[in-house]
């Protein structure tokens, strides 16, 4: 534990101020994080929140202890986008019966959620602790965990929500302080809607709870017929499900504070009668490209996976780390322009860094206090990189600061190589994943390579040239 615990402070888009942050138990400090909708490959703008909300994760590891932060990024694995998506690819094995709907769309969101996965390992961030997928809270569970049915019928009970042209709809009059986060009121927000209100709602900021699906659409049984969760009660679901009713952080980007996380903290507080969802409210800022918003009409639409894998950026691939870096040199909160300059920096700045470090044989035991003191002040993560500049100016073979710069680096979730790779585990991993795709289990297969990526050990499959048998080498990547 660092002496910076008690100084960590950050910005509450809930009261607009920076606070001191006092956990409601240290022993186990909870945040939640929206994470992404399976449909496609994610995009870079996805890849900030991933980005920031892994070094606040560190950060609260670091002030807490790792055993006292539990981590819930959620997989959004319903949703229209991924029926429409999963009628594309699959139409005509669906038309011709070969393949059902549900499995269609399973296909899709694992292989986007196994896709996502990759991704972010590239690029340095931990696993959460827990990544719950939606369709597991959908109905009342064994283990007696919140669930998204029981949260719905509750509302109703309660007087927080109705039944109307067979959509199960949230009561923002029921409310009084229906508006808290996005700072929006009521009576403006009717006044100001431009779009027709639909005649079953009662106001026309209502949300869907639940709705109909119709027989070619999923569907699981309810009280009100078969149908399909709205998309902003599931994050009410999984993080009362593993963080109770009350939680210390809840994060993402800007663009969710409305309706999303507005209506996220409407449903949570009105069905546990709580004044608040989580303590705190953390949002991080937009991302354009080169300049310009980005968007598929333009065509600087990019994804993760075209910045690591494809020369679409720029004219060549980037590591991973290096898009890390990129990402983290503007403040979390400021919009952030993404561009091939920006990359260049970024990657020239992480040159200079490990070299420096490279004169070090081992990390330091400690990380330096001005780096911990840097990320407690609303994650000023440009101080922090003043502070690894400094160091790295001042490294020498063998000195204190090479050894504070590399510990600061593999903190910051960049690869610093001296990870002392275990051979004998390693061996066991490649062994297991092999027993995995023999059984076609490449989901775990995958997630085994990944973790070895991540620790800077990349896998390389071949063929044995006498006995044609798989065999997996395997190197340490810098
Ligand atoms: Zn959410």
């Amino acid at each position: 534990m660092s002496d910076a615990s008690k100084d960590l402070r950050l910005y509450n888009t809930l009261t607009r101020a920076k606070e001191d942050f006092v956990p409601i138990d240290p022993r186990n400090v909870r945040m939640y994080v929206c994470g992404p909708t399976v449909y496609d490959f994610a995009h870079i703008g996805n890849a900030r929140p991933v980005i920031v909300f892994d070094v606040v994760f560190r950060l609260l590891r670091q002030l807490y202890g790792e055993k006292h932060v539990t981590y819930v990024r959620n997989i959004t694995d319903v949703d229209d986008k991924i029926n429409d998506r999963a009628l594309r690819d699959f139409g005509a094995e669906i038309a011709s019966g070969k393949l059902s709907l549900n499995e269609a769309i399973r296909r899709v969101t694992e292989k986007t959620a196994d896709q996502f996965h990759r991704d972010v390992a590239m690029l340095g961030c931990l696993e959460p602790t827990v990544e719950p997928c939606a369709t597991e809270f959908v109905e009342p569970r064994p283990d007696g965990k919140a669930d998204m049915i029981s949260l719905i019928q509750r509302l109703i009970e309660r007087g927080h929500a109705y039944v109307a042209a067979g959509e199960v709809l949230f009561d923002t009059a029921s409310m009084p302080d229906y508006g808290q986060l996005s700072k929006r009121n009521l009576d403006e927000q009717q006044a100001g809607a431009r779009v027709a209100v639909d005649v079953h709602k009662k106001n026309p900021q209502d949300f869907v709870l639940w709705k109909l699906s119709s027989p070619e659409e999923p569907g699981w049984d309810s009280p009100w017929g078969r149908g399909r969760p709205g998309w902003h009660i599931e994050c009410s679901a999984m993080s009362a499900a593993y963080l109770g009713e009350v939680f210390d952080i809840h994060g993402g980007g800007l663009d969710l504070i409305f309706p999303h996380h507005e209506n996220e903290i409407a449903q949570s507080r009105c069905a546990h009668g709580t004044e608040t969802m989580a303590k705190v409210w953390m949002h991080n800022g937009f991302l354009q490209v080169e300049g310009q918003k980005m968007s598929k009409s333009l065509g600087n639409f990019y994804s993760i996976n075209e910045l690591l894998e494809t020369e679409t950026f720029g004219g060549r691939k980037w590591p991973g780390e290096v898009l890390r870096l990129a990402m983290l040199m503007t403040h979390y909160r400021e919009p952030i322009d993404f561009s091939v300059r920006k990359l260049e920096e970024a990657e020239n700045t992480l040159r200079k860094w490990k070299r420096a470090a490279d004169l070090a044989p081992a990390a330091a035991q400690q990380l330096p206090v001005a780096v911990v003191d840097a990320l407690s002040d609303d994650l000023a993560t440009y101080a922090a990189f003043q502070v690894l500049t400094q160091l790295a100016g001042e490294a020498a073979e063998g000195n204190d600061a090479a050894a504070s710069l590399k510990a600061s680096l593999s903190f910051l979730g960049f690869d610093v190589g001296t990870a002392k790779v275990d051979e004998g585990e390693i061996a066991k991993a490649i062994a297991r994943r092999l027993e995995l795709i023999a059984a076609k289990n490449w989901a775990e297969a995958d997630r085994i390579r990944d973790e070895l990526l991540a620790q800077g050990v990349q896998l390389k499959d071949g063929k044995d040239p006498i006995t044609g048998e798989r065999i997996t080498t395997w190197e340490v990547k810098r």
